[in-house]
């Protein structure tokens, strides 16, 4: 892993300097091939990141990737990855960034990938940055952009705060923007709805906290090598859609 990183880092180092403009990423950009778009989503909880993968995922066929769903279906199907990850899990110690690694360079091998992928949650830190761009190196894939979905702390905390969840079915309700139409009732069943510890606002100042400590460095990472591009996160989802939708082409283009 170590040689990984410093040979990554000799691949990542004499490009430009501090810049996200569009003009600048269009330029770098042109340098790069890359099979397909490989886009990283870098955004705090409750910046609407999933979603809009999600939506990609609809409108474009990309592979919407996760780390959290690939521990959790290696688990689940068994496989030699899943057991090592369960073991560790069980032991409540973190996935080592090898094994990780190796579970997302498994999942882009898989046929679905053509179109493209957008890595939701992952990498975490600078040094799975690294690694991750090492290993793409190696198989002549790159990354293409990582979208940085910016929002205020006071919006996230607002978003989320309003956030309600039946305690029986599960359902999800937010009181500004998918109200429940009898005040504070599950829709479905009419059970008074709750608020989850992890939507209270310490807690998730905590999460926030947490994620800038994290990922600071991994924004500065991919902002140096002129693949950062900022989105305002703070829109409503159509907006943030609409606007993804209009860089899309560039990004396949770029690809290909
Ligand atoms: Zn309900």
């Amino acid at each position: 892993m170590v040689q990984d990183i410093a040979r990554a880092s000799s691949l990542a180092s004499g490009r430009g300097q501090t810049s996200t403009t569009m003009a600048n990423l269009k330029r770098s950009f042109n340098n790069r091939t890359c099979e397909a778009p490989y886009l990283i989503f870098l955004g705090p909880p409750g910046s609407g990141k999933g979603t809009q993968a999600e939506k990609l995922h609809q409108n474009f066929r990309l592979v919407q990737l996760s780390t959290g769903n690939l521990f959790r279906e290696h688990i689940s199907k068994g496989t030699e990855l899943g057991l090592k990850v369960k073991n560790i899990l069980a032991k409540g110690e973190l996935v080592p960034d090898d094994l990780t690694i190796a579970m997302v360079m498994e999942r882009l091998a898989r046929p679905d990938t053509i179109m493209g992928v957008v890595f939701d949650g992952f990498p975490r830190t600078r040094d799975q940055a690294l690694a991750l761009q090492y290993r793409l190196d190696e198989k002549g894939k790159c990354i293409t952009a990582a979208i940085q979905f910016k929002i205020d702390d006071d919006d996230i905390i607002e978003r989320l705060s309003s956030r309600r969840m039946c305690p029986k079915d599960n359902t999800i309700y937010n009181l500004k923007s998918n109200a429940p139409k009898e005040d504070e009732k599950c829709d479905l069943c009419g059970t008074a709805l709750i608020m989850r510890d992890d939507d209270k606002p310490d807690v998730i100042r905590h999460r926030l906290q947490v994620y800038r400590q994290q990922t600071e460095p991994l924004i500065e990472f991919y902002r140096e090598q002129d693949m950062l591009v900022e989105i305002d996160a703070g829109r409503s989802i159509e907006d943030i859609t609409a606007q993804l939708d209009e860089w899309m082409p560039m990004f396949i283009y770029n690809a290909n």
